[in-house]
């Protein structure tokens, strides 16, 4: 399997290069040149297998360049039960009432967050990576978060060996708890900085610091590598495909839906990593029927696959779904690519984006759009509203990211009456990462207490569920990183960090 640059079908690389170098270097994105496709053998293998063993298998076919051992090892060491707890799978399914809608809980991990399935992968798969490419290099992770990457990163990576991390937050963009879990991280090769910025300043550094020329020869000249740990990595996004097609496999088994019934997924997206990640799935055989993509306020992708113009001009929110408050969807660059196959076209769209904000995809992909996606957006105010419907009605509690995406599945259904075919929601986030939003949306009303940590406690006494262990455990823990720095000053932080200076 070979990958090659969305910019660029010239530029070329096998997947341990793909995964090490993170982006192409002419800023566009690593993509298979073909999808491999899943068998009905490989469809009853899959039923039959383990989460693990399903990983393997699904990773195989894009990790041409690794040896079956090597990819065994790698996911041994990212899902294990003691990183997430509960069960012999790192996810689970919850049937809501008798209706046809499943969510897929994606946060049992180390942080609580869906990212953690791809973040504990994604470590091993790097070290790897390098040794196959005989980088003799310390790669350097750097990584712009909106929240929950920046923990998920700064868990997976710390204390790896070859490996340095160092995470960009938006001052006033994320929620207190996801602040306080990456200013505590524990590690020797960490560092944490906030930006005064939104996530997008944050990211279009990090970006910029990619291609930097000058500070990449400085890195190299004393062993040193960038690489990243954003969902722009494949390393990122082939870990994801993983669980939509085991949780298609899991409804096959549990006799919930017949083998090659079509379902619908749900998710809600900011950097267009997550849904893309269905749409491989899709791509490589899964019925899916609709990929419905959900957005806050943010919703330029909503506007953007109805329209078919993609237009960033616009007021930039901060919600109280802070994950997806994004106006530049990276991963959409993928989905480009493989909708047109050319190069050209996303090289010009994209030169469009950073010179004006806008583009506008031809008729065609206009049409590919609207056959594959289904989208919407939900306010913050509806979006507690959905979070209290749900407590109230099903008891069951969920983050304001996943109800996000329960409230555009309802639009979907009161738009399309598509009932019969069953739903599945990909769930982001636990509840007791934004206890604060979630308690005022389930009380009605703002729950005055000293600190978060009480939330958690009242939140957990009102809904009978047990606070994740690693969010009690923040309680106790030091702050080590207090730094912050404008946009302008990111390569300064950088180089202080790397052993050039
Ligand atoms: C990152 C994140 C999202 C958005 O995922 P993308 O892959 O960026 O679209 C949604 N919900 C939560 C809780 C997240 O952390």
């Amino acid at each position: 399997m070979k990958y090659r640059s969305t910019r660029d079908f010239s530029q070329e690389a096998v997947s341990a290069q793909a995964i090490a170098q993170g982006i192409c270097e002419d800023g566009g994105l690593f993509v298979p040149e073909t999808f491999p496709k899943l068998t009905q053998q490989d469809f009853i293998f899959l039923q039959n297998a383990d989460y693990q063993t399903r990983a393997q298998k699904i990773l195989s076919m894009y990790l041409t360049d690794f040896s079956a051992d090597e990819i065994e090892d790698c996911v041994k060491r990212a899902y294990t039960e003691e990183k997430f707890p509960g069960g012999p799978a790192p996810l689970s399914l919850v049937n809501i009432d008798s209706a046809n809608l499943y969510l897929l809980e994606l946060w049992h991990g180390p942080t609580c967050a869906f990212k953690d399935m791809a973040l504990q992968l994604l470590p091993h798969l790097l070290t790897k990576s390098l040794q196959k490419i005989q980088a003799n290099k310390t790669a350097i992770i750097l990584v712009a978060t909106s929240g929950d990457t920046g923990k998920a990163a700064l868990e997976g990576f710390r204390d790896v060996p070859g490996t340095k991390i160092l995470v960009f937050y938006p001052e006033d963009g994320v929620s207190p708890m996801q602040k306080r879990q990456m200013v505590t991280q524990e590690g020797k090769n960490v560092f944490v900085c906030a930006i005064a910025g939104n996530f997008d300043d944050a990211q279009s550094g990090v970006k910029k610091l990619f291609t930097d020329s000058e500070i990449r020869q400085k890195l190299s000249e004393c062993g040193e590598m960038f690489s990243s740990a954003n969902s722009i990595n494949l390393g990122r996004l082939l870990p994801q495909i993983v669980y939509y097609i085991s949780a298609y496999c899991d409804l096959v088994k549990e006799s919930r839906i017949k083998e090659g019934e079509q379902v619908n997924v749900v998710v809600p997206t900011g950097n267009f990593g997550n849904i893309l990640a269905a749409f491989y799935a899709k791509q490589m055989g899964l019925p899916v029927h609709k990929l419905i993509c959900a957005s806050n306020s943010n919703n330029v992708l909503t506007d953007f696959i109805r329209t078919g113009i993609y237009d960033r001009n616009r007021t930039f929110y901060t919600t109280i779904s802070p994950s997806m408050d994004i106006l530049i969807s990276s991963n959409l660059e993928r989905l480009l690519s493989h909708l047109t196959k050319s190069d050209c076209q996303v090289r010009e769209w994209m030169d469009s984006l950073s010179k004006t904000g806008r583009y506008e995809v031809t008729d065609s992909v206009k049409v590919s759009l609207k056959d594959l996606f289904w989208a919407g957006c939900c306010s913050d105010q509806n979006t507690k509203q959905t979070i209290h419907n749900l407590f109230c009605d099903e008891h069951y509690l969920c983050d304001p990211h996943t109800a996000v995406a329960v409230n555009v599945y309802h639009q979907y259904l009161s738009e399309t009456k598509d009932e019969k075919i069953p739903a599945i929601i990909a769930s982001t986030a636990s509840p007791y990462k934004f206890s604060d939003n979630v308690l005022s949306a389930i009380l009605e009303k703002p729950y005055d207490s000293e600190n978060d940590f009480q939330k958690a406690v009242k939140l957990s006494e009102l809904s009978d569920t047990e606070i994740p262990e690693p969010i009690k455990a923040l309680s106790d823990k030091k702050v080590r990183f207090t730094e912050s720095c404008h946009p302008e000053e990111m390569k300064q932080e950088v180089l202080k960090f790397s052993d050039a200076e």
